[in-house]
């Protein structure tokens, strides 16, 4: 009897062991990991010159580089994180910062929002119309307030106080979103959301650090003539963003109302927790399965405490990029 016991429990011993070291859903385990997208949209290889592309893919490439290069040497997934995302606000390729969407009256009103897996800390910009860098505002309402999503002057009088940098709001146009005001308003009346769709272009990044932090951010200048001080998901956590060490970080991209009333970046992370789903099952569930019925158009790119990703999107093609401590890059516009 005391011999089977023993034997019991070495059996039971060398699963639990077993259990522990393997990676989830018996994928691969990597130091660190980064994931990136710059918005999902009806676009075709068709209808982005070559040029175009070449341009996507190096600053996708650059960004890539950039936070790489801050997990390798140790750093954080929040500095990774900030800074990804720092390069694609600067360029006025991405609707976010620099490229951000005209609204309705010709201004620019930026969201977004950064969030960390270890304690699930949050912060949130939404409206804000000269934060040069809204995502290091919402790193700033995370860590320097008691707050988690701060708005429109509020907003900005906050990110004046903690140093950070305060454009004038010209400093957001640029002529070609400006033109799709235009083509928008002009066909005003008529069904524009095949334009809307081509249009979309957020930002987002999803790290993993060596110490096994998660964080996800994104930042947008939302959609393309939106009226009324609209918001959409991309300051919303667990709509647009989501991250817990203990299922997955999230950064969202597409029709936000869709991913606001879904709940979308939070929901992936519950599917995991509660229904140990990977991060690629639960990632494709909630874009495949539930937005895509009900015409909910957009994407997500993902990450597990393991590295493992996911970019899953609905439409033809979603500016995305990957990759990890062994070097496994993809950077891509269009759907294989
Ligand atoms: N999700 C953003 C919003 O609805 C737009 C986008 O991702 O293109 O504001």
């Amino acid at each position: 009897m005391k011999k089977l016991l023993l034997l019991t429990s070495i059996v039971l011993l060398s699963f639990s062991c077993q259990q522990s070291s393997e990676p989830s859903n018996g994928l691969t385990k990597s130091e660190y990991a980064l994931v990136i997208h710059g918005g999902a949209g009806n676009m075709s290889i068709e209808s982005v010159s070559p040029e175009n592309q070449d341009r996507y893919l190096a600053k996708l490439n650059e960004a890539l580089d950039t936070g790489i290069k801050i997990l390798e040497e140790n750093g954080s997934s929040l500095d990774a994180v900030e800074k990804v995302i720092n390069i694609l606000e600067d360029s006025p390729l991405f609707n976010a910062g620099k490229g951000a969407v005209f609204t309705h009256h010709g201004t620019n009103e930026l969201d977004a929002s950064i969030m960390e897996g270890d304690k699930l800390n949050a912060g949130a910009v939404a409206g804000v119309q000269n934060i040069k860098n809204p995502i290091s505002a919402a790193r700033a309402v995370m860590e320097q307030s008691e707050h988690v999503l701060l708005s429109g002057d509020g907003a900005s009088e906050f990110a004046g106080l903690v140093g950070l940098e305060i454009v004038d709001p010209s400093y957001f146009f640029t002529e070609r979103k400006f033109n799709n005001l235009i083509r928008v308003l002009e066909s005003e009346g008529e069904d524009t959301s095949e334009l809307q769709l081509k249009k979309m272009g957020t930002v987002g990044c999803v790290a993993l650090d060596k110490l096994g932090n998660l964080c996800a951010g994104t930042s947008t200048g939302g959609m393309t003539n939106k009226k009324y001080n609209r918001i959409g998901d991309s300051p919303v956590i667990g709509a647009g963003t989501y991250a817990n060490n203990a299922t997955c970080g999230v950064s969202a991209t597409g029709h936000g109302e869709f991913f606001i009333r879904y709940a979308v970046a939070h929901d992936i992370s519950a599917l995991m927790e509660y229904k140990r789903l990977s991060v690629e099952q639960a990632a494709y569930e909630v874009i495949q399965n539930k937005l895509f019925p009900v015409n909910g158009s957009g994407g997500v790119v993902c990450l597990d405490s393991n590295g493992n990703y996911a970019m899953e999107f609905n439409t033809k093609g979603m500016f995305r990029a990957y990759d990890n401590a062994e070097g496994d890059r993809i950077v891509k516009i269009f759907k294989d």
